[in-house]
């Protein structure tokens, strides 16, 4: 017989005392009801990591909304439920816990979404993509603390191994390949070598997926602490292809990602930043065909488009005699992001440095006087309102004039040059 692992201390020490509470709580209304409780997956694993999550995922073997409903009336907060899926959400003060009554899947055929109905525990850790991932912890009363281990993932997170379940675990759903890299890249872990090979021979499954499950995959990857060693582990073991041919993974990637890290706020992955970047060495159609299969939101495909126009003025913005004004024309109307992107990518130190100064400087300088002040110095409305603000904004940027009064003095002499008040 294996041993028996209680984590209760472990729970304690690492985990809020509200969140402590709430799982003491939760088990003893669970079990007061004829129910299972138990914490799964992620949570799991970095408990016995070591590492900080508190994202609790909950399941039940019975039914999760009727416990989220008993549960809320004690903690007095959000609840949202999904009775479709039989899953809910409590949310309260800061904390967010999700809970899912136990269900098995079967796939219909590779890469469909599964058909879900309600399971044991059993059936619901083995539908989970890896052993590492597919512990659990009882929290009935009696048995607190107990891990369930059915899979060998406490021996897999000590030899550092990232190990599905079963052979069809990549056909049946291959979005599990990119999960599979990007959790050995994060927790430096290794495929084991079965399930690496496994991987190789499922790697065109991954046709089989949609193109909004593939951009999710992507955006988690993007969250990711260095996404750069996935891309480069997708590329080297040829799953980065799949994406698009003409991706790589490489160091010129790397190093950029890092700079576009110390650019952006770090709560925030720049997800566009780091697509732009991804996507600079394709052509204008092949980018479009990747925003079409990654179905990607309007601005995300925007900076795309964006950031593949201004590579091709980069040129243009590495003539050092390039006037403010000029500059500013050159990059006016274009997503942050993709000039972003091209100030990291250009290899031009005066287009660098162009582009530098529109983003801290040029973009802020705006002419004093309005529309309305011109009218008021008695220029008849009409296209000529529009031309003279422009021709100040462009005075504006080249410093030519500095202040309202000196505006006003410089359109005055235009108008009596052309006389066209
Ligand atoms: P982390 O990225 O830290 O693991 P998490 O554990 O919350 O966060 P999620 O992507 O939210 O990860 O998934 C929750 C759990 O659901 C996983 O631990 C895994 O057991 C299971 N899971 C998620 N996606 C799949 C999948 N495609 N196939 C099988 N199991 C999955």
């Amino acid at each position: 017989m294996t041993e028996t692992i209680n984590l209760a201390k472990r729970i304690e020490k690492q985990l809020p005392a509200e969140l402590v509470n709430f799982m003491l709580v939760a088990g003893k209304v669970a079990v007061s009801q004829g129910q299972n409780l138990y914490l799964v997956g992620g949570v799991v694993r970095d408990l016995l990591l070591g590492k900080p999550n508190f994202d609790l995922d909950l399941v039940v073997e019975g039914d999760a909304i009727d416990l989220a409903h008993q549960l809320i009336q004690i903690n007095q907060g959000k609840i949202t439920t999904h009775p479709r899926f039989k899953t809910a959400k409590l949310q309260w003060d800061k904390w967010s816990v999700d809970l899912a009554t136990a269900r098995s899947e079967t796939y219909a055929r590779p890469g469909a979404l599964p058909s879900v109905k309600p399971g044991s525990l059993t059936s619901d850790l083995f539908r989970r993509d890896f052993t590492i991932n597919a512990m659990a912890i009882c929290l009935n009363p009696g048995r607190y603390g107990e891990l369930i281990d059915l899979y060998g993932g406490r021996d897999d997170l000590e030899h550092k191994l990232v190990r599905i379940l079963h052979e069809q675990s990549f056909t049946d759903d291959a979005t599990r390949i990119w999960r599979g890299l990007r959790y050995e890249q994060r927790l430096n872990f290794h495929l084991e070598r079965e399930t690496l090979e496994l991987l190789k021979r499922d790697i065109p499954m991954l046709d089989t997926i949609s193109g909004d499950r593939i951009r999710y995959e992507l955006e988690c990857i993007f969250g990711e602490e260095r996404p750069e060693k996935v891309l480069r582990r997708a590329e080297e073991l040829g799953v980065l292809l799949r994406l698009h041919p003409a991706l790589r993974g490489n160091g010129w990637l790397a190093e950029k990602f890092k700079q576009a890290r110390q650019l952006t706020s770090p709560n925030l992955p720049p997800i566009g930043l780091y697509l732009a970047l991804l996507a600079y060495r394709l052509s204008d159609k092949e980018s479009e065909h990747l925003i079409s299969y990654l179905r990607l939101s309007k601005p995300i495909a925007q900076t795309l488009r964006d950031s593949l126009s201004l590579k091709a003025k980069l040129k243009s913005l590495a003539d050092p005699e390039l006037t403010p004004s000029r500059i500013h024309h050159l990059l006016d109307g274009y997503s942050s992001p993709a000039i972003t992107a091209n100030l990291l990518a250009s290899d031009s130190p005066v287009a660098r440095q162009h582009i530098q100064l529109f983003l801290g400087k040029l973009r802020y300088i705006k002419p004093a006087l309005t529309g309305n002040d011109l009218l008021r110095l008695g220029i008849a409305p009409g296209p000529q309102i529009k031309e003279l603000l422009e021709r100040l904004h462009e005075a504006r940027l080249d410093g030519k004039v500095r202040s309202k009064q000196g505006e006003k003095e410089l359109v005055k002499g235009w108008l009596t040059q052309k006389d066209i008040s």
